[in-house]
């Protein structure tokens, strides 16, 4: 069979007064069961706007779907009938968001904003949306969360408002988590505790995962694989061990090289230079070559397609070989 959720060469525009933003320029990516793709990139490089596109959460008016598909067990979500995709979105695909505060409603207790949920989508009595929203705060860790139901959102710390947003999410028993950016708001520590959640539940639920993130240090514990985005497109697919063993896109080598080792002592971290592109004037050829420290003229002239470098990798990189030979050496 296909696999649980695939999207096939998605194209979204934003249509504003100063012109077209082509912010999705191509996306395709697949998801099985249980498993997990960390989506990782700078802000504006397309990931949240591609999980919006499969939530269906793209409503303000000037985005535009132009072209493409999103399969969700072989059927495109984006001709589907509204009623059927309103079965799959949030119930067999559920999202959760950087900023629990906001996404929560602040004048009603976490427990009942749990069992709305389960009141409205899966009809149940107050009595056993309320049992099961504390089944729900116990599964994501929150301590007493017999006694915690009826506390508002804003007597939680940061940390345990993710685990309440995490415990809505999971409230319809989601096929796919989609977890945009989930610990950016929170300081490393919980951030780290938040991951291991996720990967604890993750297992235990047999649950696909699409983690959004810009931070590839957070990824390494919990991914099977990562694709890199890059002004709404792809860069780099691959497995986990074989991107942090050696990256075989600039792009992808200068996030690495921006995290903090462990292992080195006095290190200089280097940044990427210079800015994301302007989405309504991607440059020529390959869009990455104003910032790229491997740039030749082909880079400007001609845009890279995909090369595939086995086990199935790819990178969008016309010296993706030497790139990642480059990568082992160092
Ligand atoms: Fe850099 Fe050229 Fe590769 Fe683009 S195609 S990433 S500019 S080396
Ligand atoms: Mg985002």
């Amino acid at each position: 069979g296909g696999h649980l959720l695939e999207l096939r060469d998605l194209h979204v525009e934003f249509r504003t007064n100063e012109g077209v933003a082509r912010v999705i320029n191509g996306v395709s990516y697949h998801l099985d069961a249980g498993e997990t793709l960390a989506v990782l990139g700078e802000s504006g490089s397309g990931k949240s706007v591609t999980a919006q596109a499969i939530m269906g959460i793209l409503d303000t008016p000037p985005a535009f779907v132009r072209s493409g598909q999103i399969l969700y067990k072989g059927e495109d979500l984006l001709t589907r009938p509204e009623e059927q995709r309103r079965q799959v979105r949030g119930k067999e695909i559920a999202m959760i968001f950087q900023d629990a505060l906001s996404a929560l409603n602040p004048v009603f207790p976490v427990g009942w904003q749990i069992g709305e949920t389960l009141r409205q989508r899966a009809g149940m009595s107050r009595a056993d949306a309320r049992r099961r929203a504390i089944e729900l705060m116990d599964l994501v860790k929150i301590p007493g969360a017999a006694k915690r139901i009826g506390d508002y959102p804003h007597q939680f710390s940061g940390g345990m408002r993710q685990r309440v947003m995490i415990a809505m999410a999971l409230a319809l028993d989601p096929k796919v988590l989609i977890a945009d950016e989930p610990t950016t708001a929170l300081d490393v520590t919980v951030q780290a505790q938040i991951m291991d959640l996720l990967a604890d539940l993750r297992r235990e639920l047999n649950m696909a995962m699409i983690l959004i993130t810009h931070d590839l240090g957070v990824v390494a514990g919990v991914a099977d694989r990562i694709a890199v985005m890059y002004a709404g497109r792809i860069v780099e697919h691959a497995d986990v061990r074989s991107i942090y063993k050696a990256p075989a896109h600039p792009y992808t080598k200068g996030l690495l090289e921006s995290i903090p080792r462990l292992d080195v002592r006095g290190q200089e971290l280097s940044t990427i230079k210079g800015l994301p592109p302007n989405l309504m004037r991607i440059p020529s050829g390959c869009p990455f070559h104003p910032r790229c420290p491997y740039v030749q003229q082909v880079c400007v002239d001609e845009f890279p397609h995909d090369l595939v470098l086995g086990d199935g990798r790819t990178s969008a990189c016309h010296f993706a070989q030497e790139v990642r030979d480059d990568s082992v050496a160092r």
